[in-house]
């Protein structure tokens, strides 16, 4: 199949920053695209060749769309699995394939494969309504603390909550949910896992996430993660096994916990690219978009290891500042060495929306980290 400057039309459903990322390459490599995405300001709207509004959880709408092109990836993993599911039937070629996109969806279906497959993963207990939750306290069955997840919807942080007292299950969601055992990390760490169709498979470096204590969403991205080679090899060879076992197309985020005892479990899983691997469009030989793009074409994969080392900071919209977005002092931030900002072209900002990211590469990572951290307070996301 040629996709250079060809007819050949590539789908992808969401049209976020992850989508606009992705598209860095289609453009680059003139590779047809057509998205689809709720939104009318859509990110990726103005990088792809043809622009579709409509709900991607809407069955006809996505199999409509998905009909129209030869090759369905996402950025989303919200999207109406039955219609990819159709599609499929209909020889359009879906990466990654809707089986996994069905198993990652729900978190409950999602750890119960880890443990199918003996991956490393925390015990948890699933309820199909908070009543169950409920019960499983009061007859001792379920004992604080532990992590409340929503089966379903979550993103960024907003379907988990840490549950220590009787006071914390107040205002939960009632639909489906799990607890989790609540663990005690050191670190948490993310491997990228790229693997085409013939199987070729490679990772990026691990990298280590720095969370916000708030707003439970990733603040700094380290890479390489500031770990013992030997813990970074155990971490590469679970997200290696991970893949494999989903049989999985395109990229694999796999989010992992380091645990006091220097164990490595899984988090969960992201069948698309990731947050974490924002800073590879400058420190990686390879960006993650590229490789997403190379893996669900089943062309050879690129170099995944680092030109230098990397730090990237989310650009979160401030606290207090909500309407029309102004980035405040990015000329200053352009000022420091090896900075370059990301904006993603989100018109409004809120409290914690990402709109945008800056990575910081130097072969020091310790003066990265610092210069990460100048970023941070000096480059601000408000309202005019
Ligand atoms: P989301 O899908 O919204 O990203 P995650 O399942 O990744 O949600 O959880 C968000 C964050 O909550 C994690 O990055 C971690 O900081 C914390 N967390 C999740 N599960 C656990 C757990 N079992 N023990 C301790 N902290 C957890």
């Amino acid at each position: 199949m040629n996709y250079f400057s060809s007819n050949f039309k590539l789908g992808i459903l969401g049209g976020g920053q992850l989508g606009k990322m992705l598209l860095y390459t289609t453009r680059k490599f003139d590779i047809h695209t057509s998205v689809l995405d709720p939104s009318d300001e859509a990110p990726s709207r103005l990088a792809c060749d043809h622009f579709v509004q409509g709900d991607l959880m809407d069955f006809d709408t996505v199999f409509n769309f998905g009909k129209h092109t030869d090759l369905l990836t996402i950025e989303i993993e919200n999207v109406n699995v039955d219609a990819l599911d159709a599609l499929e039937k209909e020889g359009v070629k879906v990466y990654p394939e809707s089986k996994t996109l069905r198993t990652i969806q729900n978190k409950a279906i999602q750890k119960q494969f880890y443990i199918n497959n003996n991956l490393p993963t925390a015990p948890f207990s699933r309820f199909l309504h908070i009543s169950e939750l409920n019960t499983a306290i009061s007859e001792g069955n379920l004992s604080f603390p532990f992590v409340w997840k929503s089966a379903q919807f979550g993103y960024d942080g907003n379907g988990v909550k840490i549950i220590r007292t009787e006071k914390d299950l107040q205002g939960l969601p009632k639909g489906e949910c799990i607890a989790e055992e609540l663990v005690p990390f050191k670190n948490e760490l993310a491997v990228i896992v790229a693997r085409n169709l013939s199987g070729e498979i490679k990772t990026y470096p691990v990298v280590e996430m720095e969370f916000h204590p708030e707003a439970n969403q990733v603040e700094y991205v380290i890479c390489p993660a500031r770990i013992p080679d030997a813990i970074a090899k155990k971490a590469e060879l679970i997200a290696l096994k991970t893949a494999k076992a989903f049989n999985h197309i395109g990229l694999l985020a796999v989010e992992l916990f380091l645990t006091e005892d220097d164990d490595i479990i899984i988090n969960e899983v992201a069948p698309r690219p990731h947050n974490s691997g924002h800073q590879t469009i400058e420190s990686s030989y390879t960006s993650q978009f590229e490789q997403h793009i190379r893996a669900i074409l089943n062309l050879p994969l690129g170099n995944t290891n680092n030109k230098t080392n990397g730090v990237m900071v989310n650009l979160v919209g401030s606290e207090g500042y909500k309407g029309n977005v102004v980035y405040s002092n990015i000329k200053e931030i352009l000022k420091m060495p090896g900075v370059t900002p990301h904006i993603y072209g989100k018109k409004q900002t809120r409290p914690f929306r990402k709109m945008g990211h800056v990575t910081i590469i130097n072969k020091d990572l310790v003066e990265a980290r610092k210069i990460a951290e100048a970023v941070k307070s000096t480059v601000k996301v408000i309202s005019s």
